[in-house]
């Protein structure tokens, strides 16, 4: 700057120092220039001022008469763009905006100011803040502050401290909360004083004169960015800058330039001239750039079009702008994220809302072709949706039951009950299943099977109800047919045995205090009703005794059953296990067959058995499974027992009953055994004419029981038949009487051998071979054997028997109806049955020597059997009464103890052989 300054001043100084070597006057006519100063104030008073410049510059310069004339500020511009001036002089900043708009020249000088005793030709601005602010030590802490200032367009006041500030960061006025006070620059420093303003801006100097004058008190203020420079008299905040310029026009002459700029700094400091304008004089120009480059960054005039360039822009955003950069690229990557995300979201909502259409789509057409009715209310059981299912089922259409209740389908039948669980359970928002009598439109009760179900919204709120319902009709019918099937018997609609047990199972468990009694009743000999009167009569006695038996007993909860054919059953409650309450029930069973059965016109009367037990639900830890089997077990022994007694009235089950049995059960293994290992004997009878000579004998059999000793058949015959063991031992006694026939035809020829063949045995399928076959094995003449069948023989499949009797009766064989007269005794069947003896039971022997002959059978029988030329044989004669009183019928047979008692086959062999041989 010093070299700049020391240039310049040559450059003056040298056309001066040769304009003044030649300065000899010259008569010319002088040339005027205009000098415009810029005024401040008043223009007299500006003019005035500088009138000595005028002067004096019209003095010094031959030839030339300086006129002054002052501008404000736009007048001066406009002076300067017409070319009406020549030279100006005017403050830095004007003077900087003249040369950028109208190519001012360099200054040819610069004012030099006196301030009170202070010369300079530089002044600066001064930024200060109230002492106790210790917020405020930097000029960074100035933002955000309130600023006072005197006015804008100074560049003392005002522009050198917004520059200043500008280079640390603080943009103004948009940083601070600007406060213009107006002139003069005393009111910034009271506003900071007075706390107005948190900062203030003044002039270089200004604070020293006011402190000098006793106005301010500066240790009330702190200076901020405060530096003392060299050369100049005061504390400054900014930078220095030149003073007032003195410039030319370019059309000026060179010549008259230098001359000018000559004569200015020729002006003799705080000379008279000097003093007069208020100045220490003009020194060599200073350096307006500072000027420049203040205007250009606060944006002054002619600055201030805001054409800025990139560069400025840069420079001085740069920091913002890269905040701005940075802050705008990661909000475009964020934003490319999340877009990227966005998208991605789309695509899986996209494909969700897709999978969810294709799922409604399938709900749709499966609601739409589901065999279920399907009902959709809302929660107040509004019809808002009905599948085509529902309308064929119901008869409804949509339009009929839309917004209805769903009762228009309710039947009345469906128990109350019902319908108040089911909206108990919906009401919890849960499932509830169950069945419903419903009715069609046309009137039609049909059973539904339903489950009703809540739908929920995502807030788990029930929105609308879902029931879906089966026509069960049909499956009800079937169910019933099978029931039917399986637990009802068919002819008389009672329970079958599979529905009394269900029965009994389910009371003995509702009532496990309970006290019950099983009778079972059998229908004596009703097989023979069904061979005599037809299975039609027998089907309807069936019926009526079904329908007597539960008119009666069906009032007193009993469960009334048919089990078999001819059989009964009756569970029911019992008072008490006393032995009279069984007593009660069972006599109450046999009164409701004490009056005929009337069917078809015809009065039936028949003896019925009946077995009774008891049954305690607590009686024992059993299972109520074993229960039941153990009074099944035991109602049929009591009834066997009253069976085996004669077949009527009824019987108690007790403990002597099971124990009978246990022994019986015992025996019968035993008997099995005693077969195989062969224990069996066989006795013989003999049966004799009225001569007392021997005609046949009777094969009995007896059981050597190895520690019983010998057994009659009373004893063992039942059990066997009861069992497979009647065959073996049939069988056994099937054989030996052959042989035993094969020996005696041998010794003596025409002896009959009687046979005992249960019908069990006889109805074997190969009874006919087996028969032949031992005959043939013994060589044994069929006609000397008679078979003695019981009349219980002809009850079932009388016509096979028959058949079989003939093809026996081929051969020769015979046969003999033993116990005749105990059984289903009818004369008139007799014919059809190719019989050839009737055996008288022992009965009727008794009988008639007990009550006379009038009153027996005997003779019936006999002349009867003589008629239909049958052999005629009374059996059990023990007195020589009774023999004399069937003296009278030549032609009968006899057979006892009175004539012999049943002995070992061998020992009777032994004995008649020895008779045989005595009597030659
Ligand atoms: P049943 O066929 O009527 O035999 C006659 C029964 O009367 C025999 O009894 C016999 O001993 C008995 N008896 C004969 N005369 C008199 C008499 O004067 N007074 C008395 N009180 N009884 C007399 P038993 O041998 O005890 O046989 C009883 C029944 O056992 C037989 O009655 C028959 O039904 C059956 N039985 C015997 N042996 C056989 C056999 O081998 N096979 C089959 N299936 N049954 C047999
Ligand atoms: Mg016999
Ligand atoms: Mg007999």
């Amino acid at each position: 700057m010093k070299t700049y300054r020391f240039l310049s001043f040559l450059l003056c100084i040298f056309p001066v120092l040769a304009f003044a070597s030649q300065s000899s006057p010259q008569p010319s006519e002088d040339r005027v220039y205009s000098l415009a100063v810029l005024a401040f104030q008043d223009k007299p008073s500006t003019l005035a001022r500088w009138q000595p410049l005028a002067d004096y510059l019209s003095n010094s310069i031959a030839n030339s008469r300086f006129e002054l004339v002052v501008y404000h500020n736009e007048e001066m511009e406009q002076a300067v763009a017409s070319g009406t001036v020549d030279f100006v002089l005017t403050q830095p900043a004007q003077y900087v905006l003249l040369t950028y708009r109208h190519q001012l020249s360099s200054p040819l000088a610069s004012l030099l100011n006196k301030e009170g005793m202070a010369v300079t030709d530089h002044f600066g601005g001064v930024i200060f803040t109230a002492a106790g602010r210790n917020d405020i030590s930097r000029l960074e802490d100035i933002k955000g502050k309130r600023v006072a200032g005197a006015s804008l367009t100074g560049l003392g006041a005002y522009q050198m401290q917004a520059y200043e500030l500008l280079q640390h960061g603080v943009r103004l006025p948009q940083d601070v909360d600007l406060i213009i006070t107006g002139q003069p620059q005393r009111n910034a420093v009271e506003a900071v004083l007075s706390g107005e303003a948190d900062v203030g801006f003044v002039r270089t100097g200004v604070l020293e004169a006011l402190a000098k004058r006793g106005l301010v008190d500066v240790s009330q203020l702190k200076l901020l960015n405060s530096q003392r420079l060299p050369n100049f008299p005061y504390v400054t905040s900014t930078r220095l800058y030149p003073e007032w310029a003195f410039a030319a026009l370019p059309a000026v002459d060179n010549e008259v330039i230098r001359l000018v700029a000559a004569a200015l700094l020729a002006i003799p400091r705080e000379g008279e001239l000097a003093q007069s304008m208020r100045i220490a004089g003009f020194t060599i120009a200073g350096d307006y750039r500072a000027i420049d480059s203040l205007m250009r960054a606060l944006r002054l005039e002619p600055f201030d079009d805001f054409r800025v360039s990139l560069q400025d822009v840069v420079a001085w955003w740069f920091i913002e702008i890269m905040l701005g950069l940075s802050l705008f690229f990661m909000s475009v990557i964020a934003g490319m994220f999340i877009l990227l995300h966005r998208q991605k979201q789309l695509r899986h909502e996209r494909n969700r809302s897709q999978q969810a259409l294709e799922k409604l789509r399938l709900l749709n057409q499966v609601v739409e072709q589901s065999p279920e009715a399907i009902v959709i209310t809302d929660t107040q059981a509004r019809i808002s949706y009905i599948n085509p299912t529902f309308e064929h089922t119901t008869d409804y259409s949509l339009s009929e039951v839309e917004g209805k209740n769903p009762r228009i389908l309710s039947s009345g039948q469906t128990p109350k009950q019902v319908f108040e669980i089911m909206w108990k359970t919906l009401k919890q928002g849960k499932v509830w299943r169950g069945e419903l009598i419903n009715k069609r439109k046309n009137g039609e009760v049909y059973p539904s099977q339903a489950i009703i179900s809540p739908v929920k919204d995502s807030l788990g709120h029930t929105t609308h109800y879902l029931a879906i319902q089966r026509d069960i009709s049909q499956r009800k019918q079937r169910e019933q047919r099978i029931d039917e099937l399986l637990y009802r018997d068919p002819m008389t609609g009672l329970a079958n045995r599979n529905r009394l047990i269900e029965l009994m199972d389910k009371q003995l468990h509702d009532n496990e205090t309970g006290i019950f009694s099983l009778m079972l009743i059998n229908i004596a000999r009703f097989k023979f009703i069904n061979q005599l009167h037809g299975v039609d009569v027998g089907d309807a006695v069936l019926v009526g005794v079904a329908e007597r038996l539960d008119y009666r007993f069906a009032p007193q909860s009993a469960v009334v059953a048919r089990l078999a054919a001819d059989e009964f059953a009756i569970f029911c409650p019992l008072d008490s296990l006393q032995e009279k309450a069984l007593k009660r029930l069972a006599e109450s069973a046999l009164d409701v067959f004490h009056s005929p059965f009337e069917i078809k016109g015809e009065a039936f009367l028949f003896d019925v058995a009946i077995g009774i037990a008891p049954l305690t639900a607590l009686t024992s830890s059993n299972m109520s499974g074993e229960l039941i089997n153990q009074v099944f077990n035991q109602a049929g022994l009591a009834l066997k027992k009253v069976r085996q007694q004669g077949g009527k009235g009824f019987g108690l089950f007790d403990q002597q009953l099971l124990d009978d049995s246990i022994v019986k059960h015992q025996l019968q293994a035993e008997l099995g055994k005693g077969i195989a290992q062969d224990e069996l004997r066989l006795f013989v009878q003999p049966q004799v004419n009225q001569q007392r000579q021997l005609t046949g004998l009777e094969c009995l059999v007896r059981w050597q029981h190895p520690q019983q000793g010998l057994l009659l058949p009373g004893r063992f015959i039942a059990l066997a038949e009861e069992s497979d063991l009647i065959l073996a031992l049939g069988d056994w006694v099937l054989k030996r009487a052959c042989f035993a026939l094969a020996e005696i035809q041998q010794l003596s020829g025409d002896i009959q051998m009687a046979v005992n063949i249960s019908p069990r045995h006889f109805r074997q399928r190969d009874f006919v071979e087996q028969v032949k076959g031992y005959l043939a094995q013994a060589d044994a003449k069929p006609s000397g054997l008679m078979i003695e069948i019981t009349e219980s023989l002809f009850l079932d499949d009388l016509d096979e028997i028959v058949a079989k009797m003939h093809e026996l009766k081929r051969l020769g064989v015979r046969f003999s109806i033993d116990d005749f007269g105990t059984g289903y005794s009818s004369l008139s069947y007799l014919q059809q049955l190719p019989v050839d003896e009737l055996k008288i039971d022992r009965a009727f022997i008794l009988g008639m020597a007990r009550f006379g002959e009038e009153r027996s059978l005997v003779p019936s029988i006999y002349a009867m059997a003589q008629q239909m030329q049958l052999r005629v044989i009374a059996e059990g004669i023990e007195t020589e009464q009774q023999c004399a009183q069937l003296s009278q019928f030549s032609q009968l047979e006899m057979q006892g103890f009175l004539f012999a008692k049943p002995q070992d086959y061998q020992a009777w062999l032994d004995s008649w052989l020895k008779t045989k041989l005595v009597n030659g």
